[in-house]
C-alpha cells in the first residue's frame, strides 16, 4: 500500500484538503492528532515522559500538556528529548494502523513533514500552499490568535520555496472548488500508480 505525505504551513488548508480525501475513501492518519493520543495511551511512551519530565507530566493520569509546553519552550535539547520519544512511537502505531487499511493508498498527514524527515516513509509527496496573508487571516479567523503569534509558530516551520523543492505534487488552496478538482486529480494519479 502507498503512502502519500501531506504537509503544508499553518493555516495552508492541510486539514481541508485531508477531509476532501476522506471524502473520497481514503484512510487519513493525522500525526499531530495520533501523538497527543499516544502521550497518554501509550504505557511506553508515558514512561519516558515521567522519567524526563518528573510525575508532574500526569495530572489524574492525564497529559500535564501546559507543563510540558512551558518546559521544552526554552529548552530546545529538552524538545529533542521529548521528540525522540514520541516520533518512533507514532512511526510504529502509523505503520500498525497502515496494516488494516484498505485501499490503494493511505495518506500520512503531518506539519512538519520534511522538517522532521516524516516524508521518508511516503511514496509521494502533496505540499499544501496558500498566500501568507491568506493562511494568517484563516487562522486568526479560526483560533482568534494574533499575527505575532501567528508568525512564531510560522518561524518554526520551513518557507515554503524549500519544502516545494522536496514535494511531488503543489496545492494552491484559495478557491474551494478549485481544491476539490485538484484533490480528484491527484487522487486519480494515486490510483492510477503515481
Ligand atoms: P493548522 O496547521 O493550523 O492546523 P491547517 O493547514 O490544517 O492549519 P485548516 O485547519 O484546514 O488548515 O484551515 C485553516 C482555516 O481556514 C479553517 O478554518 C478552514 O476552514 C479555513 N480554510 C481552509 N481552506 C480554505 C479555503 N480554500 N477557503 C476558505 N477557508 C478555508
Amino acid at each position: 500500500m502507498k503512502v502519500l505525505g501531506l504537509t503544508g504551513g499553518i493555516g495552508s488548508g492541510k486539514t481541508t484538503v485531508a477531509n476532501m480525501f476522506r471524502e473520497l475513501g481514503v484512510p487519513v492518519y493525522i500525526a499531530d492528532d495520533e501523538a497527543k493520543k499516544l502521550m497518554n495511551s501509550d504505557p511506553e511512551v508515558r514512561e519516558q515522559i515521567t522519567s524526563l519530565f518528573g510525575e508532574a507530566a500526569y495530572n489524574n493520569g492525564m497529559l500535564n500538556r501546559k507543563l510540558l509546553a512551558s518546559r521544552v519552550f526554552s529548552d530546545k535539547e529538552l524538545l529533542e528529548k521529548l521528540n525522540a520519544i514520541v516520533h518512533p512511537a507514532v512511526g510504529k502505531h502509523f505503520e500498525e494502523w497502515k496494516k488494516i487499511q484498505t485501499g490503494v493508498y493511505v495518506i500520512y498527514e503531518a506539519a512538519i513533514l520534511f522538517e522532521k524527515g516524516g516524508y521518508r516513509k511516503c511514496d509521494k509527496n502533496l505540499m499544501i500552499t496558500a498566500p501568507l496573508e491568506v493562511k494568517i487571516a484563516r487562522i486568526m479567523a479560526r483560533d482568534g490568535s494574533t499575527r505575532k503569534e501567528i508568525q512564531a509558530r510560522m518561524n518554526n516551520q520551513w518557507p515554503d520555496e524549500k519544502k516545494a523543492k522536496m514535494a511531488d505534487f503543489i496545492l494552491s488552496n484559495i478557491d474551494l472548488a478549485e481544491t476539490r478538482r485538484e484533490v480528484r486529480k491527484i487522487h486519480q494519479m494515486m490510483l492510477n500508480g503515481a
